[in-house]
């Protein structure tokens, strides 16, 4: 059996690797465009603060290893043209040696991630404007840090990874000046959690302009309906879009966000080709559909289970999806999320009740900040539907009992009774879960 996989990060290693670990006879074939194997993107903000620090510390595993312990042929600069559904073939374009040549495969999986989206602005196709998507983009944006030390950095956009830029810059002592569309940052975040981040950017002095609508780029001057912006360096960051151009060109049908459409085994509407990760739709489990929330440990699991599915395919799983759990840092913030966003709610019309509580994170222990908790529940039955938190210190692991919660199906008069750890220096003796259950029974 002989599995090609296009596209050798979270969701294509995880199947390459999957494969060989059920079969090892199996051939399996990693393509990947770029000079880089499987590495870790979540950990490319961070890597900026250290100058000597190289960035392939953020590889997953190293060439060799991946090739000799696991048994995959992973092929660095090989880019994959088109595929061929009806002859089950690749055509592959070798960088290095500038050929182009054919793969036949049994199976396929498509694994190609996303993309940044590019502002359609005068200026905006510059050299010199930067995204922050790949290790070659953190080479660039370092590179630019370091060497000609820009005093101020224009962020276009305001979601989670521009957020964590705005940590590690100001941390730098560069000035970061955040220019946002819409009207408001964080829109899957509710208003009580929002308001958090928005006072640490005041806090901290950070310029943030919303409902702005850039106009152009001139030189190092962003032009905006707002006024002129001026920056050493510009990072956009305005959402992103799926890699699926060589797999519609084949025929293969897109769904939710324009990502490749799958079943709940991974399975594509093209004959044995499957797909994984940011490329892919996510089955949500609260809503009983596919949606698109591409996060890392999403497309390491899809792809560990299409290499399963494809070595099992008379016995192929279904993939138990997601329920949109998520976390990041903001300065001395955690802020997160699981289950449904206020907003989801309000379009599936169940009835809610929301209750937020502010507490502290420890007992009478030195090193504990606050935080919010805000619990989104359905009316009459307190079924958890959603929770978001942020505060210091104990937050993401917290948010991790109520992702089981919503796992399992749970309600608040439930979670007020787990047996959650006690001692002061991890949490009050109430922890902080517990108070906000016991708030929200009281108005279910
Ligand atoms: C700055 C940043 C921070 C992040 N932080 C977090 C976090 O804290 N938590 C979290 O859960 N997630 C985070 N993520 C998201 C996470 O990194 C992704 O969800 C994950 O990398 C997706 O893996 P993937 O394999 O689906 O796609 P990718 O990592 O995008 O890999 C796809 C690969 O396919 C290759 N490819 C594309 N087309 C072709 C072709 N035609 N031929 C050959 N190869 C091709 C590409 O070169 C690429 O290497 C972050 C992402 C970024 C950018």
């Amino acid at each position: 059996m002989k599995t090609v996989i296009i596209g050798g990060v979270a969701g294509g290693l995880s199947a390459a690797s999957q494969i060989k670990r059920e079969d090892q006879s199996a051939q399996v074939i990693v393509l990947e465009k770029s000079g880089d194997v499987s590495y870790a993107a979540c950990g490319m903000p961070y890597n900026l603060y250290y100058k000597d620090k190289p960035v392939e510390d953020l590889y997953a595993l190293g060439l060799e290893d991946i090739r000799n312990e696991r048994g995959i042929d992973y092929r660095l600069h090989h880019e994959v043209l088109s595929i061929d559904p009806a002859r089950k073939k690749v055509t592959v374009f070798d960088r290095e040696r500038s050929q182009e040549y054919r793969e036949k495969y049994d199976y396929l999986v498509y694994a190609t991630g996303n993309q940044p989206n590019r502002l359609p602005l005068p200026g905006f196709d510059d050299a010199d404007i930067f995204y922050f998507k790949t290790l070659d983009d953190t080479r660039l944006v370092k590179k630019v840090i370091y060497e000609k030390a820009p005093s101020t950095v224009i962020l276009v956009g305001s979601g989670y990874t521009n957020l964590e830029l705005v940590d590690v810059l100001y941390n730098m002592k560069i000035t970061p000046v955040i220019l946002e569309k819409a009207a408001s940052i964080l829109p899957s975040i509710a208003e009580e959690i929002r308001v958090k981040v928005l006072e640490k950017l005041k806090e901290k002095g950070i310029t943030l302009h919303t409902a702005i609508d850039i106009i152009e780029k001139k030189g190092t001057v962003v032009r905006t309906t707002t006024g002129d912006f001026e920056g050493g360096m510009v990072v956009v960051s305005i959402g992103v879009k799926p890699n699926t151009a060589i797999f519609s060109a084949a025929g293969g049908e897109l769904g939710v966000g324009g990502a490749v459409k799958v079943d709940r085994f991974l399975r594509t509407n093209l004959p044995d080709v499957f797909a994984a990760g940011d490329c892919a739709e996510h089955y949500v489990r609260q809503l009983g559909k596919n949606g698109y929330m591409p996060l890392g440990p999403t497309a390491n699991k899809q792809g560990r289970l299409v290499g399963s599915n494809i070595v099992n395919n008379t016995a192929m799983k279904e993939f138990y999806g997601i329920d949109q759990t998520a976390v990041f840092k903001f300065f001395d913030l955690t802020v997160a999320t699981t289950g449904l966003s206020e907003r989801q709610i309000q379009e599936i019309g169940t009835p809610y009740v929301k209750v937020f509580v502010d507490t502290p994170t420890r007992g009478a222990f030195p090193g504990g900040g606050t935080m919010r908790i805000l619990l989104l529940f359905e009316k009459g039955t307190g079924l958890l539907l959603g929770g978001q938190m942020i505060g210091q210190d104990v937050v993401a692991k917290r948010l991790d009992v109520l992702a089981t919660v919503i796992y399992k199906q749970m309600t608040v008069f439930e979670l007020a009774e787990i047996d959650l750890s006690y001692s002061p220096l991890y949490a009050p003796v109430w922890d902080p879960l517990l108070i906000a259950a016991n708030k929200a029974i009281k108005e279910v």
